[in-house]
């Protein structure tokens, strides 16, 4: 059986790495693995036994710093961001990151350069229990182009669950799913219905979902750490 794989670009991998590290716990070995890679060993990072944190000597500066919780979380997530990537490095981190293959690739479509990744897809299977929509992952993740499509297509009952807001720097960020009458933000998503099959829930825009679940899950291991079943084998 083919294996397959899923091509990003240079600015969809490293989005995709930023949301890895943004959603879970902070992942301090992997990022002390890879940060010797991103900056070929000018920032240094030292884990302390007994402790959910690291101490990181950040660029230009001599001391080191303790950094934890959210602030390290938001330090790991710029350290990324400001990385001078290339196609190779790219794809040694996304393999680290997924744990799975990855390869330096062009699009033939568009040129665009990226990378592919092996997603092991060919051995999941879904099992609609709807776990990933009944407690969604994703609050500020879906795109212009998502909107850009439920615009185009007239989807209001879409847009009026979702937020727009202008940032600092004049780019639009979506906030999703916010009650449009309550103004907060839903734990689970609204077009999640329960199918005629006990335990089994659909989703009522299947057709029109946003990137983010389309992809959803980009590996194997972010099934197995957002509590995905679908790659384990059926009982
Ligand atoms: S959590 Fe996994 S198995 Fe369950 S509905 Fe979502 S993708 Fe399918
Ligand atoms: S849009 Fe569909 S796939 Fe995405 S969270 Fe909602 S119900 Fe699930």
């Amino acid at each position: 059986m083919e294996t397959a794989s899923i091509f990003l670009t240079t600015h969809e991998a490293i989005q995709a790495i930023v949301a890895d590290f943004r959603q879970y716990d902070p992942q301090i070995i992997l990022f002390s693995n890879i940060l010797p890679l991103m900056t070929d060993g000018r920032i240094h990072l030292k884990r302390e036994s007994g402790r959910n944190g690291a101490w990181i000597n950040r660029q230009g500066k001599p001391a080191m710093k303790w950094l934890n919780g959210p602030e390290l979380v938001a330090y790991m997530c710029d350290a990324i961001t400001q990385t001078r990537w290339h196609p190779q490095l790219l794809a040694t981190v996304c393999a680290r990151v997924f744990q799975t293959r990855a390869s330096p690739e062009t699009d033939t479509e568009t040129e665009n350069l990226g990378v592919c990744l092996e997603t092991n897809m060919e051995n999941f299977n879904c099992r609609q229990c709807g776990s990933c929509c009944r407690f969604l992952e994703y609050r500020n993740e879906v795109t212009p182009d998502d909107v850009a499509q439920w615009r185009a297509a007239g989807r209001k009952d879409i847009l009026k669950w979702v937020d727009e807001i202008r940032l600092k720097n004049h780019t639009l960020s979506f906030r999703t799913w916010v009650n449009p009458i309550t103004g907060e933000q839903t734990q689970g998503c609204p077009f999640l219905r329960e199918g005629s099959q006990s335990g089994r829930w659909i989703c009522r825009i299947h057709d029109v979902k946003p990137a983010i679940c389309r992809q959803f899950p980009l590996s194997r291991k972010h099934a197995v750490m957002s509590g995905c079943r679908g790659f384990k084998k059926e009982a």
